[in-house]
């Protein structure tokens, strides 16, 4: 028989997402809800090694659901890569008697829970927690609908600019590996190029591209990349090739970096937040153990870590054709 949750530990790992203090105000207020104590770890898995951490009840965590970052930090912790790292975080965990685990956080946070329970018998649920939206067993991740919102009103503001001088912008989005934010606000703003790092479109349909815009008429441009896009060259190198090729553009770069990741959250974000967080406590109470939940189809789901980190994580490639039939 499964043993029993009394206490039930939170953290927020890898990079932080808007949502991350909905998600957590939801597992502590969970907790409070059906009677188990809640301790929340300070900077992720670091939290965890080092013993740093706070009691969380229902007040502590009040006034935070509309606002970005995370009360609890988040750190990448190259400790928790490690046998001993591992071992410290489990033997904290166990002297402060925490029963089982939420994480929130996204795939690399998954892949350091799926080792750690395999390893220690700590029962551990995710929760999908990053901008990226690059995590298979869900829809959503929670503080991507915030980030395209901040993205496409950043292009928006790009494209006045851009179409008051006549001008070509590259605007770099985040998505090393995932090209999400890219293809939607790319569709959504209106972009004439999308590159993403799932398709190499290549340099020449870029140029022919660009030359079409030009011929019928447009006197702006707005091209937006990812920051993994798979031609290789990063943004600059793309915006030099085009000034050399098509010399009649007056070509500029914008990088839109970290502001991506800032905010208070969307609502679509903070309910998200709090259908999964709410979840995962409830699946823990039940017995359930080292799955992460999701959103599919509108509905909450529990999917394990290895179909939850599955490479092919289901970007719509029918966003591609309709841009191209948009931006003609
Ligand atoms: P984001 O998608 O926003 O970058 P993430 O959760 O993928 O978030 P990572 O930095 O990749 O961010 O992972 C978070 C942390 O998870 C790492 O800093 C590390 O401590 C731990 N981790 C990742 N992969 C492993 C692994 N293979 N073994 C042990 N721990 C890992």
């Amino acid at each position: 028989m499964a043993k029993e949750i009394r206490t039930i530990g939170v953290m927020t790992s890898g990079g932080d997402s808007p949502g991350m203090n909905a998600a957590i105000r939801a597992v502590a207020r969970a907790c409070a809800y059906y009677n188990v104590k809640c301790i929340g770890f300070y900077r992720g898995y670091q939290g965890m090694i080092e013993g740093d951490h706070c009691i969380l009840n229902a007040r502590s965590v009040r006034n935070i659901i509309s606002r970005g970052g995370t009360i609890l930090k988040s750190a990448r912790s190259k400790d928790f890569r490690t046998v001993e790292g591992r071992k410290k975080a489990a033997e904290h965990l166990k002297k402060l008697e925490v029963d089982a685990m939420v994480l929130i956080g996204g795939d690399g946070t998954f892949r350091g829970g799926e080792i750690f329970s395999k390893e220690y018998d700590i029962p551990i649920i995710g929760v999908p927690g990053t901008i990226d939206n690059d995590i298979a067993g869900t829809n959503y991740t929670i503080g991507y609908d915030t980030a395209l919102n901040t993205v496409i009103n950043a292009i928006d503001k790009i494209r006045d600019t851009a179409s008051s001088h006549d001008r070509l912008f590259f605007i770099e989005v985040m998505g090393r590996d995932a090209g999400f934010i890219a293809l939607n606000t790319g569709v959504g703003a209106g972009a004439e190029e999308i590159l993403i790092p799932e398709e190499n479109l290549g340099l020449d349909r870029l140029l022919e591209s660009l030359k079409r815009s030009k011929r019928s008429g447009k006197s702006s441009s707005i091209v937006v990349v990812s920051e993994g896009d798979k031609i290789g060259k990063n943004v600059y190198e793309l915006a030099d090739y085009v000034t050399d090729n098509l010399p009649d553009y007056d070509v500029r770069v914008t990088v839109l970096g970290h502001m991506q990741r800032g905010g208070s959250p969307t609502c679509f974000d903070r309910t998200l937040a709090s259908r999964l967080c709410v979840k995962a406590v409830e699946l823990l109470l039940d017995g359930e153990k080292n799955v992460m939940v999701g959103i599919i189809n509108n509905e909450i789901s529990a999917t394990t870590f290895d179909v939850g980190l599955k490479e092919d994580h289901g970007i719509n490639r029918e966003l591609l054709r309709i841009s191209d039939i948009l931006s003609t």
